[in-house]
């Protein structure tokens, strides 16, 4: 496993801001609290590192500026307020960035400019562009046209998707906790904190409690998401606390922090893609076989399928389910979903009598596949655990 380093030794960084951190319900934007972030950034640049920057906080501020009452808004209502701070908090980065000299660049994203492969390769072009030149990309999603179908709605994963999607090899989530621990702290006097995850097992993801929600959004649910999307990539996670002024510089400081350690199996772009995408058009349940074949590096065959659910076409993203009802992989399927359904079960062999074509011998090629959670026995798994603590 690579082990963690300090901030000044990666190569390319993104790091991702909660709106608690930048927006003061009463006071509005933390200007004092932006401008030590920009010299910590200004620092790492100094160094050399390309800086990313997610930003929540569109909606917070526009709700300030705005004046709005607090409580839940309609979506029309939180897509006026984005409207209105986006502006404020794009330009309030420009601001306190050019005091270093540094030029930033804003930039919106909906989901499908990262799920679809052509809008992906574009986004990302002018991304590495900004970088080329020297600018700080300061991203957020596109609050104002995203519907709820084609919405991230959480900041951590959009960050995790800009990390994979520019190949920066650090991803850092600051918002108001410190860290991930064995249960939720403030429920549990017994949680500990974890320094350093190797691999995000089910007994990680169960400290992250339940599945997210509109109500958990920005909760550890997503960090943990974010940080599949990450490591799986190739690309180390922190989550640390940015209640502090410069929390860059107190993570370097020997802040407490909890770091995810990157897959040691560095995937090619084209799987980075395959392995960030977020909803996946079906599943493919698979038997125990089909799970230590896969772990071995082997393709899926329609034998190993039990079940086919979802409404996909030959080349969509599903993704392949273990008998412990767990995703374990992703990838490119060859066959639509009715024929796939048809030749689920069945041996290769049998395809063509059954469709009545000749079509590819693995329901999903291995080269376009990728694994997304560590493949082993439950116990090794614990054993693996038992070394965090
Ligand atoms: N895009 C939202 C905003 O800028 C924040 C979403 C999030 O923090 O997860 O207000």
């Amino acid at each position: 496993m690579t082990s963690r380093k300090p901030l000044g030794r990666y190569r390319r960084v993104v790091i991702k801001i909660g709106s608690a951190l930048l927006v003061d319900r009463k006071a509005g934007l933390k200007k004092a609290w932006l401008d030590a972030m920009c010299a910590d950034i200004a620092g790492l640049k100094a160094k050399g590192i390309d800086v990313l920057v997610v930003s929540s906080g569109a909606i917070a501020l526009g709700r300030s500026v705005l004046d709005l009452p607090s409580g839940a808004l309609k979506l029309e209502e939180s897509q006026a307020a984005a409207a209105v701070g986006q502006i404020a908090l794009a330009r309030a980065w420009s601001e306190s960035l050019s005091r270093d000299e540094i030029v930033a660049g804003q930039i919106l994203l909906t989901l499908g400019d990262t799920e679809e492969r052509r809008r992906y390769l574009n986004a990302r072009a002018t991304i590495n562009q900004l970088l080329k030149i020297g600018a700080v990309p300061i991203i957020n999603e596109n609050d104002t046209v995203a519907t709820s179908e084609i919405r991230y709605g959480d900041n951590d994963r959009l960050a995790a998707r800009v990390a994979t999607m520019t190949g920066a090899d650090l991803l850092i989530l600051l918002s108001d906790i410190d860290g991930l621990y064995t249960a939720p702290p403030h429920l549990d006097p017994n949680a500990t904190f974890l320094e350093t995850i190797s691999a995000i097992t089910p007994e990680i993801e169960a400290m992250a409690g339940g599945a997210a929600s509109e109500l958990s959004r920005g909760g550890m649910r997503t960090k943990i998401d974010a940080g599949k999307i990450a490591t799986t990539s190739g690309c180390a996670m922190i989550i640390a606390s940015g209640k502090t002024d410069s929390p860059l510089s107190a993570i370097e400081n020997g802040a407490r922090s909890s770091w995810f350690a990157p897959s040691g199996t560095p995937v090619t772009a084209r799987k980075t893609w395959i392995a960030g995408q977020l909803q996946p058009a079906g599943e493919l349940h698979v038997d125990d076989g089909a799970v230590t074949a896969l772990g071995a590096g082997k393709s899926l065959l329609p034998a190993g399928v039990r079940n086919v659910s979802g409404l996909f076409s030959r080349g969509d993203t599903v993704a392949i389910i273990g008998s412990e009802g767990r995703e374990i992989a992703r990838g490119l399927v060859s066959y639509d979903a009715d024929d796939a359904r048809r030749i689920a079960g069945r041996k290769s062999a049998e395809i063509e009598a059954i469709l009545g074509y000749a079509g590819r011998a693995a329901m999903v090629h291995r080269d376009d596949m990728v694994m997304t959670a560590p493949i082993g026995s439950k116990s090794e798994r614990q054993k693996k655990d038992a070394s965090y603590a």
